[in-house]
C-alpha cells in the first residue's frame, strides 16, 4: 500500500512538470513516504530526517516533505521536531501534494495537512501512472480499516474502512489495461469486507466478477484477506473466475486461540484451518501465505508452540513474521506481561527455521511442473528474464533472447531454490 502511495505521489508531481532524479542532492522536492506499522520502520524516518537536515543546509531552497503513516501519526509534532521540514502530508492528503508543494514554495512556511477526508473518492486514488513500461499495477479498492486488532496502528493512521465505488475501480482497471497492464493487485486492509459500507448490495465477489470480464486482463490478485471475513463464496469465486490467481495471503498472526482473542482477530485457529481446508479442496494447487506475530503480550511458551504447530500443519508457501512492536494508541501497547526482547528474537528465529524448510520443500515439489509465468523484467546484470507464477512464486528463466517483458509463457520448473524457482522455456 505504501509503495502504491509513493507511485501516486510521483505521478501527481510528474503531472505538474516535475521529473524524477536519482539523487536527493539533485532534487527540488524530496518526499519521504513513511510506515509506522512497527517501531523499527518509524525509527528509519528519524534517521532519514537527519539526512534531510544536511541536505537543507547545502540547498536551503529544497522543499522537504514527510508523507504517510508517521506523518499522520505525528502531525505537527514532526514540524517542531525537525524545523528543516517543510511539509507533513497525512495519508488522506496525497492528492493535495502538488498544491501544497506550491504553497510551501511561495510562502516558505511550514505546512501540515493531516485531516481525514470524509469521502473516499476525494482521495483521487487513480492518479495516472506516467511513462513507465509497467506490466503489473496496484489498484486501491478501499481505504483504512475499522477492525482495531489490538496491536495495530492502521485504523489510527489510515482512518475508517471506506470502499471505493465499483464503477470507479472498474474504469481505473480498464484504463490500466489499455496502457498495457496485464496483472492487477487489488489493495485493501480487509478486501473481503469490500462493499459492505457501500450499502448497495455490492460485495467483493461482484468486483472480482466484473474485473474477470475484462478480456485483456490476464491476472487478478488481491491483498489482504481477513480470515474472519473469508468465506466459501469467496473460495468459489477464486476457483471459478479464470483471471483470479491461485494465491491467497491470509494472515493467521498466531496459532494460539488465547492470543488470537487478545488480538481481537475474531477467529480461532481451527476455524482458520477449516476455511483453508475448504479452499484447498476447491483449488488443490492454491498457494497460501501468511503473517505471524511472535511475542504478543502474554504469549507463553505453550502459546508459541501452538503457533509452531500451526505452521507445521498448514505448511504455508511463505510467511512474513514479525516481533510484536508496541504502537502508539493501540490497546496491546498497554497490555501486561510484555514479552522480553530476547524471547521475541528467539521465537522469530525458531519460526524462520521452521518456515525456511517448508518453503524450500514447496519449491522442490514444484520441480518438473509446468507453470504459466508472466515476465516482469529482464535482469540488468545477466539479461535473465524473470517473472511470477499464478501462485506468486518468482521464477528466473534460463536465458532466451526471445523473451520480452509482459510475455505470458509456459515454463518448466527445473529447480526449486530457497527463495525462487528456476525455469526453462517450453518450445
Ligand atoms: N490488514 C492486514 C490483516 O489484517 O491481516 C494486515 C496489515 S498490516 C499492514 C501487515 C502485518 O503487519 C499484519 O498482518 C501483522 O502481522 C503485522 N503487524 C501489524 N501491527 C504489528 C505490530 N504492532 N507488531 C508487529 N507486527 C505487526
Ligand atoms: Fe491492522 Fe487488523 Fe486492520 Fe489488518 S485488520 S489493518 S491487522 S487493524
Amino acid at each position: 500500500m505504501n509503495e502504491h502511495d509513493s507511485e501516486k505521489m510521483s505521478a501527481l508531481l510528474e503531472n505538474v512538470g516535475f521529473t524524477q532524479v536519482s539523487a536527493a542532492e539533485a532534487a527540488d522536492v524530496v518526499v519521504i513516504n513513511t510506515c509506522s506499522i512497527r517501531e523499527k520502520a518509524e525509527h528509519k524516518v528519524y534517521s532519514a530526517l537527519g539526512k534531510l537536515k544536511s541536505l537543507k543546509k547545502k540547498n536551503p531552497a529544497v522543499i522537504t516533505v514527510v508523507a504517510g503513516c508517521v506523518a499522520q501519526q505525528e502531525k505537527e509534532n514532526l514540524l517542531h521536531r525537525a524545523p528543516h521540514l517543510d511539509l507533513v502530508l497525512g495519508t488522506h492528503s496525497i492528492a493535495q501534494l502538488p498544491n501544497l508543494v506550491e504553497q510551501v514554495g511561495q510562502s516558505r512556511r511550514q505546512l501540515e495537512s493531516t485531516a481525514f477526508a470524509g469521502d473516499v473518492e476525494s482521495l483521487h486514488m487513480n492518479a495516472p501512472l506516467k511513462g513507465k513500461n509497467q506490466i503489473c499495477s496496484y489498484v486501491t479498492i478501499m481505504q483504512g480499516c475499522s477492525n482495531f486488532c489490538t496491536y495495530c496502528v492502521v485504523p489510527f493512521t489510515r482512518g475508517p474502512e471506506q470502499s471505493r465505488k465499483l464503477d470507479e475501480i472498474v474504469d481505473e482497471v480498464r484504463d490500466l489495461v489499455k496502457r498495457g497492464i496485464k496483472e492487477i493487485t487489488l489493495l485493501g486492509q480487509n478486501v473481503n469486507a469490500y462493499g459492505k459500507d457501500l450499502n448497495n448490495g455490492t460485495l467483493f465477489n461482484d468486483l472480482l466478477k466484473e474485473l474477470n470480464g475484462i478480456p485483456e486482463l490476464s491476472r487478478i490478485r488481491f491483498t489482504t484477506s481477513h480470515p474472519r471475513d473469508f468465506n466459501d463464496n469467496m473460495a468459489a469465486a477464486m476457483a471459478d473466475l479464470k483471471s483470479v490467481c491461485e494465491h491467497i495471503h491470509l494472515p493467521l498472526q498466531s496459532g494460539s486461540d488465547r492470543i488470537l482473542a487478545a488480538m481481537n482477530r475474531g477467529y480461532a485457529s481451527l476455524e482458520y484451518m477449516d476455511k483453508l481446508q475448504r479452499l484447498r479442496e476447491r483449488i488443490p494447487n492454491v498457494a497460501v501465505t501468511t503473517d505471524i506475530i511472535v511475542g504478543f503480550p502474554g504469549e507463553t511458551q505453550a502459546d508459541f508452540e501452538d503457533t509452531q504447530r500451526a505452521l507445521q500443519i498448514i505448511r504455508f508457501d511463505q510467511i512474513f513474521s514479525f516481533k510484536f512492536s508496541r504502537r502508539p494508541g493501540t490497546a496491546a501497547r498497554e497490555f501486561p506481561d510484555q514479552v522480553p526482547e530476547e524471547i521475541k528474537t528467539e521465537r522469530l528465529s525458531a519460526v524462520h527455521r521452521i518456515q525456511d524448510e517448508i518453503t524450500l520443500q514447496h519449491h522442490k515439489n514444484a520441480e518438473g511442473a509446468i507453470e504459466e509465468v508472466l515476465i516482469e523484467g529482464i535482469k540488468n546484470g545477466n539479461g535473465q528474464p524473470f517473472g511470477r507464477t499464478r501462485t506468486n512464486k518468482i521464477v528466473n528463466i534460463e536465458g532466451s533472447e526471445r523473451i520480452r517483458e509482459g510475455d505470458l509463457l509456459k515454463v518448466r520448473i527445473v529447480r526449486g531454490l530457497k527463495h525462487s524457482l528456476l525455469g526453462s522455456l517450453i518450445n
